[in-house]
C-alpha cells in the first residue's frame, strides 16, 4: 500500500464523499502504476504518494461534491492525460459511463493499462476534442463533460460544450483565477449554447485553491462550432 489511506479518507470526508475499500484499493494500484510509468513516460510532475493523493486524487474528487451526477450518467473527460479527473471519478463512481479523450497517444496507452488492471470499463479515444466534437456519434451525447488543466476557459468551452446535451453540464476545473477566466469567456459560453454558470470554491490542502465552474448547456451548439484547431488558436470566440 503506497497511498496514505488516512489522507484519502480525510480528503473524501471533507468533501462529504464515501470511498469504499474497493475504491481505496484501486486508487492505490493506480498511484503505483502512475509512479512506475512515470519513470519512462512523462505523465505528471507530482510523483510522491502524498502529493498524488492530494493534488490528483482529492482534487479530482471535488467534482462529485460540486454536482450531483445521477446513476448511469454518460460522462466525457477531455484532455484526460494520466486520468484526471476521469479515471479517479470512474473509481469513485463505477456506475457512470465514461469516455476518456486525449490527443496524446502515449498518455492513452497508460490509461488503457490502468483500466485493464483495475477491471474498469471505459471508452478511450485518441482524438483532438475539436474534431471529435463534430462527429454525430459524440456530439451532444453526454450528460456531463469534465476538463482539468487543458486550456483557457473560452477555448475549453469550444472543446467541451459541443459534447454536452442541452440540460447537461460542463464542469471546468480551474485555479484561483477562475473569475477572470469566466468574465473573458462569457460571450463564448453563450455562443456555444451554454447558460447559467455556478462557481464552487475548494480550498485544497497543499495546493492552489480549486474553483469548479459548472456550466449548464441550454441550447444546441450551432453547427459551425467547434471551429478547426487553427482558427480556435488564432482567435478566441467572442473576442
Ligand atoms: N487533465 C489532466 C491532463 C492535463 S495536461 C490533468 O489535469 O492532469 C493537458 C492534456 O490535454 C494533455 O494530455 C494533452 O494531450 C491534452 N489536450 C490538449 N489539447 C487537447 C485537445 N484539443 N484535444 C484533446 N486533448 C487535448
Amino acid at each position: 500500500m503506497i497511498v496514505p489511506r488516512e489522507t484519502l479518507r480525510r480528503a473524501a470526508a471533507s468533501l462529504s464523499l464515501m470511498l469504499d475499500e474497493t475504491a481505496l484499493d484501486r486508487l492505490d494500484r493506480y498511484a503505483e502504476m502512475l509512479i512506475d510509468y512515470n519513470a519512462h513516460v512523462n505523465l505528471t510532475a507530482i510523483t510522491d504518494p502524498e502529493g498524488i493523493a492530494l493534488k490528483h486524487f482529492a482534487d479530482s474528487l471535488t467534482v462529485l461534491s460540486a454536482v450531483d451526477i445521477p446513476a448511469q450518467a454518460r460522462c466525457i473527460d477531455i484532455g484526460t492525460g494520466a486520468g484526471f479527473p476521469g479515471v479517479v471519478l470512474m473509481i469513485a463512481r463505477p456506475d457512470l459511463k465514461w469516455t476518456l479523450v486525449d490527443s496524446t497517444a502515449k498518455k492513452l496507452a497508460f490509461i488503457r493499462a490502468v483500466i485493464a488492471e483495475l477491471g474498469l470499463d471505459a471508452e478511450v479515444i485518441h482524438a483532438r476534442a475539436e474534431e471529435l466534437g463534430r462527429s454525430p456519434e459524440y456530439r451532444e451525447r453526454f450528460d456531463f463533460a469534465t476538463a482539468r488543466a487543458v486550456a483557457a476557459l473560452g477555448t475549453l468551452c469550444e472543446y467541451c460544450l459541443p459534447f454536452v446535451r442541452p440540460g447537461g453540464y460542463f464542469i471546468a476545473m480551474k485555479g484561483p483565477d477562475a473569475d477572470n477566466e469566466l468574465a473573458a469567456a462569457r460571450t463564448a459560453i453563450s455562443i456555444l449554447g451554454g447558460g447559467e454558470v455556478d462557481s464552487h470554491h475548494f480550498p485544497l490542502a497543499d495546493a492552489a485553491d480549486r474553483n469548479l465552474l459548472t456550466i449548464k448547456k441550454l441550447s444546441h451548439t450551432p453547427p459551425k462550432y467547434p471551429r478547426p484547431s487553427a482558427q480556435i488558436a488564432r482567435r478566441g470566440l467572442g473576442s
